[in-house]
């Protein structure tokens, strides 16, 4: 391992069982072959998190251990691990925080996002980032310019899923897309499929605070789901991108879309629902699931550089290390889009 100078302790905020947070002091990990060693910056707050927290599981992943959450993140590389330039050190970077095996079927064949065998930050048994360091490989955390603020840097992980949504929705120039939820999942898929060319870009939510935000997030239309039903029903989209996890959402969604066209199911919401199979059948309408994304940095980095996609203006409440919990509970304020835990604030500040 080579680098410049980093303790040997550093801070966790650490899940102990569902809805407990502490802080420990810990190792700071040494990165390995073809790692990077990233002294952490700005980590966004994801529902992933607080639904750990205030549930202790998500479906079948469990936190049977203390954890450390969190895994949307930026930072600066410290030191590398054997076989990677010691140029790298100080590269602000973005953390792509899927770890694929890169051996199995499904990372050969293009979907390592469906890799049996993934590490991903803050999914048990792996920790998180809501510490002061943490390792990654070095092609998984992308250098990012200085004009890329620490904020926008981690927001790139959510705005992944954006951009693997749009395309899997194979949104074109001039597409109508229609979106289920106006939360942070939803603005990002919004401001993806205008990045693509999106036009008519409608999305829909029951909180008119999200609803007077998202036409600054990429929607050029802000409907409600029941007082605006009849112009939701009168769409013919060529892609729904549901946001929501919300059954009626997702009828209305599959309804609103045109014959030929493209239902991607993001929202991780029920379980099951009866789908409309007759008219899925009869208008040849695809419907296809998102887990996670592929190889989307070096676009969101582009796109977020150049203006195209705005991140930082989504952040609405800031927390340190040290109020992780705060950061959990942000949720519960109506107002709240992302919440952000400052780490480590950039040099000079
Ligand atoms: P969120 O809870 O902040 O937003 C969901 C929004 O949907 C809320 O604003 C809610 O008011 C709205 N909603 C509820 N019922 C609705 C309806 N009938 N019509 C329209 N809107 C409705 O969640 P988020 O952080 O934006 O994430 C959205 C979803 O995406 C969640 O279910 C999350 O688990 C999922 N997600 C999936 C992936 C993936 O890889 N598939 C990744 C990240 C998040
Ligand atoms: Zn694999």
């Amino acid at each position: 391992m080579t680098g410049t100078t980093v303790p040997t302790t550093m801070r966790a905020s650490v899940l102990l069982k569902q809805g407990v947070v502490e802080m420990q002091e810990r190792p700071v990990p040494a990165p390995g072959d073809g790692e990077v060693l990233v002294r952490v910056g700005s980590v966004g707050v994801c529902g992933s998190d607080v639904h750990y927290y205030k549930h202790g599981r998500i479906g079948d992943m469990v936190v049977t251990a203390p954890i450390v959450l969190g895994h949307e993140v930026s930072g600066t590389v410290v030191s590398v691990g054997r076989g990677v330039p010691e140029s790298r050190v100080g590269d602000r970077v973005a953390i792509d925080p899927q770890v694929p095996c890169r051996q199995c079927r499904q990372c050969k064949t293009g979907r390592s996002n469906l890799c049996p065998f993934m590490e991903f930050y803050a999914t048990p048994p792996f920790d998180g980032t809501f510490c002061d360091y943490v390792t990654a490989p070095a092609d998984q955390a992308y250098t990012v310019p200085d004009s890329l603020s620490d904020e926008s840097a981690a927001l790139l992980e959510p705005l992944s899923v954006g951009l693997w949504a749009a395309h899997k929705a194979d949104v074109g120039p001039g597409d109508q897309v229609l979106i289920a939820g106006a939360g942070p999942i939803g603005a990002m898929c919004a401001q993806a499929v205008r990045a693509r060319g999106a036009t008519d870009v409608v999305v829909t939510d029951f909180v008119d605070s999200r609803r007077e935000r998202i036409t600054s997030f990429g929607a050029t239309r802000a409907l409600h789901p029941v007082a605006d039903a009849e112009e939701i029903a009168a769409l013919r989209a060529d892609a729904f991108i549901d946001c929501s996890g919300a059954t009626p959402a997702v009828l209305s969604g599959i309804s609103s879309t045109r014959g030929g066209g493209t239902v991607v199911l993001v929202g991780l919401g029920a379980e099951e629902m009866p789908l409309p199979v007759q008219l899925i059948a009869t208008r040849e309408i695809s419907v296809t699931g998102v887990f996670r994304y592929i190889d989307t940095w070096p676009r969101g980095i582009a796109l977020t550089t150049s203006g195209a996609v705005h991140l930082d203006d989504m952040v609405t409440a800031r927390y340190p290390l040290e109020q992780v919990e705060d950061a959990l509970n942000a949720d519960s304020d109506p107002l709240s889009m992302k919440a952000v835990v400052v780490v480590n604030a950039p040099e000079g500040n």
